[in-house]
């Protein structure tokens, strides 16, 4: 089979770690089986989807790597959606209706009141030719619902297994607005068999309007796809919070977290295989299968992507990053550097410690003589071996220092810092000049 996957955000606001996840699953589904992956704007609400938005889902997904085979926009489809219409109004599978808000609120109202289910009482049906034609001399036009089969509703979702629900008990969707606007249920389904979708991917806030979707499916002649409502993403404390699904991409870019650590985490979270760096997206391929998605909610953890972007940056190889790296960060400085940082931003202060300025703390007198006898030293010693095995060897046997007595002086002094990279594989970057010049700054 032929896998097509679709992305359907809709461009009313920029998006966020839920909407990445599901991109990412639909193109996970897609590259592992071979498939295509597409994007689907779904603007069909004029007042709320905004160009800006579509520019910016499109930023995101470039961003990320999840760069779609092709792009559909719902708002250049209203002829597909209204011959499709045409069609159900013709077979009877969608009716006008006549009911105002206020009239529908009360039905509600009164059925609740009864300890019925507030579903559609169908009125609208019962309307005879004369009374619909009288309605709309009166000046009121109609909204449109799809008239539901009171049939049970079953498919077995790739994620959550079994699912039925009983036709009876749900109400006939308002597909259309009187204003002729489209609502999301019907155009969904018009461009999912239009576009040969095979798996339909989306969270599982959709999947009561999937029951529905279902037989429109089936009402337009069309083969059912596949369905797989994720779980929903939650806070690290496990709660419901809006705010962790809801960090947007802009965000997390500025944090400076790289789109293979996002990426990483959120093809895991959620599943039954554990989260581990990724140098490319590409490499979370293989491991992908439907059947490895929970039930449970997926907990997102700010905390650890941010230790997940660390072990991402130590994975990087020299060409992945070298377009972002400052102007003097050769290849060697990046295998040097790499293993310290937690955002590529890091880098910058890392490169100061090759060439500079560093700003060194003060050391004690004691100190300072001894950085006078390791300026000697430098002066002495092989550069074109191990220099820091050599300085340091050297320096055991002429201070009798050892340990951090040892290090710790000497870091400060050529660095200006307590911690850092691996002082081997710094040292040969900072050469034998600059580390002699810094040392003998130290020890003035
Ligand atoms: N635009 C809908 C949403 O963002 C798409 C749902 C679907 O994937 O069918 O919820």
């Amino acid at each position: 089979m032929t896998v097509i996957t679709r992305f359907a955000p809709s461009p009313t606001g920029k998006l966020h770690v839920g909407n990445i996840r599901t991109a990412l699953v639909c193109w996970l589904a897609a590259r592992a089986a071979g498939g295509t992956f597409l994007l689907r704007l779904d603007d069909t609400d004029s007042a709320r989807s905004t160009e800006e938005n579509v520019v910016a889902i499109r930023e995101d997904l470039a961003w990320l790597g999840l760069v779609p085979d092709g792009e559909v926009r719902q708002s250049d489809r209203f002829a597909l959606y209204e011959a499709a219409f045409e069609g159900l109004h013709a077979a009877g599978r969608v009716y006008p209706c006549y009911e105002s808000e206020e009239e529908l609120a009360i039905k509600r109202r009164v059925a609740l009141g009864r300890g019925l289910p507030p579903i559609y009482d169908r009125a609208a049906l019962a309307l005879t030719v004369e009374e619909r034609h009288r309605l709309e001399a009166d000046g009121i036009r109609p909204h449109w619902r799809f008239r539901l089969d009171a049939v049970p509703i079953e498919w077995t979702d790739l994620v959550r297994g079994p699912q039925r629900f009983e036709g009876a008990a749900l109400s006939d969707p308002v597909v259309r607005r009187a204003d002729g606007s489209w609502l999301y249920l019907l155009p969904s389904v018009i461009d999912d068999i239009d576009m040969k979708v095979s798996h339909v991917v989306r969270g599982e806030d959709h999947v009561s309007n999937t029951a529905v979707q279902i037989q429109m499916f089936a009402a337009l002649g069309a083969a059912i796809p596949h369905f797989a409502h994720m779980a929903l993403l939650v806070g690290a404390d496990g709660k419901l919070s809006k705010r962790e699904g809801s960090i947007g991409v802009g965000a997390i870019r500025q944090d400076g977290i790289e789109p293979q650590a996002l990426l990483a985490l959120l093809a895991r979270i959620g599943t039954s295989d554990p989260v581990m760096p990724v140098a490319q997206a590409g490499d979370l391929i293989a491991g992908f299968a439907f059947s490895h998605m929970g039930r449970a909610p997926a907990r997102f953890d700010s905390a650890e992507l941010a230790q997940l972007n660390a072990k991402t940056l130590h994975l990087l190889p020299y060409a992945a990053v070298r377009d972002r790296l400052p102007a003097g960060t050769s290849e060697a400085g990046w295998l040097a550097l790499r293993p310290n940082l937690a955002t590529l931003n890091d880098i910058v202060e890392g490169q100061a410690m090759i060439d500079g300025p560093i700003a060194a703390a003060p050391l004690t007198a004691e100190d300072r003589l001894f950085c006078a006898q390791a300026a000697e030293a430098a002066a002495a010693i092989d550069w074109s071996v191990s220099p820091w095995a050599a300085l340091t060897g050297a320096l055991k046997t002429t201070s009798g220092r050892k340990g951090k007595a040892l290090f710790l002086p000497l870091r400060q002094a050529l660095t200006g810092r307590d911690h850092g990279p691996e002082m081997a594989a710094l040292l040969p970057l900072i050469g034998r000049e600059r580390a002699i010049e810094r040392l003998r700054t130290a020890a003035a």
